[in-house]
């Protein structure tokens, strides 16, 4: 696996591959690796002949108050377990590298990033729609894989490219969970061990309210408080836990498009996000 920190590094190394007119599937990561990032590359892997992944903790889609200082950091590990996934190349951009100009959001994916994620992380999708149009023009992929665990993100990177007309399929790639349900994150970390025992129930009551509005699709409001009053007696802190369609990413209280049940939770130091879809359980 060749490693580059610059543009000039990622264009050269893109460039030497022209004779063969790879497939080129495409991996955006913040590092501190599991196995939901390692079900891209898998993916990736299957589907292209060449494999890049990058590795950036993105400055401008943190908030001010946010963990951008915390955020874990393991690059050597990180490494690793993409060479031993078969990544032809990672980028690993300095700041500088990714923002010549200074960090800024320059991009806003109208209406899908300014819902739920967007409400209780002002500018988020901004920060995440720039570094996503820098990565995608730079390293021009074929294919670019995002987790359903992200689902909002992936919405709006979807719209991204649309809008930008780039020549790339967005890939959406289910949520990888451990044996309890909850979702693999890099901040699941942060948990310490009675409050990872407690972080199961944030899938568990997903997964119920998504059943209940499944049933009787007159009952979302019902469903949602009782979700919220379950996670608030376990000692979370909700951000929201709503029902929205699954394109839009609006809430809504009618099921006339698919839709999905989305919450954001703070337990401790630690927010969680989490997804379900509601048919086809
Ligand atoms: P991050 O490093 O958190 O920015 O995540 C990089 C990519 O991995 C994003 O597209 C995420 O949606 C995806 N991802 C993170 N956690 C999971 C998971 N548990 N299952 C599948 N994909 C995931």
């Amino acid at each position: 696996m060749q490693i580059v920190k610059d543009q000039a590094g990622l264009s050269a190394a893109i460039a030497g591959w022209h004779k063969e007119k790879p497939a080129i599937g495409f991996v955006p990561t913040m590092g501190a690796l599991h196995e939901g990032h390692m079900a891209l590359v898998g993916r990736a892997r299957q589907e292209n002949t060449r494999v890049v992944a990058s590795l950036f903790v993105n400055p401008a889609q943190f908030g001010p108050k946010e963990d951008l200082s915390r955020y874990p950091r393991t690059p050597r590990e990180d490494e690793k377990q993409l060479c031993a996934a078969g990544v032809d190349l990672l980028y690993m951009p300095s700041v500088e590298d990714m923002y010549p100009d200074g960090v800024n959001a320059t991009r806003h994916v109208e209406s899908i990033g300014d819902h739920l994620e967007g409400v209780f992380r002002p500018g988020h999708f901004d920060g995440v729609a720039t570094v996503v149009a820098r990565l995608l023009q730079r390293v021009k992929p074929t294919r670019a894989y995002f987790g359903e665990k992200d689902w909002q993100q992936l919405q709006v990177v979807k719209r991204l490219a649309r809008d930008m007309n780039l020549p790339v399929e967005i890939i959406g790639v289910p949520t990888m969970r451990e044996v309890d349900g909850l979702a693999l994150s890099s901040r699941n970390r942060y948990l310490s061990v009675e409050e990872r025992q407690k972080a199961a129930l944030v899938p568990a009551v997903l997964k119920t309210c998504a059943e209940k509005i499944r049933r009787d699709p007159s009952q979302i409001e019902a469903a949602l408080i009782e979700g919220c009053k379950k996670l608030a007696a376990a000692g979370f802190r909700l951000d929201y836990l709503e029902c929205a369609e699954a394109e839009s990413c609006a809430p809504v209280r009618h099921l006339n498009k698919p839709a999905r049940v989305f919450v954001a939770a703070h337990l401790g130091g630690t927010r969680l996000i989490d997804n379900t879809e509601i048919s086809n359980q």
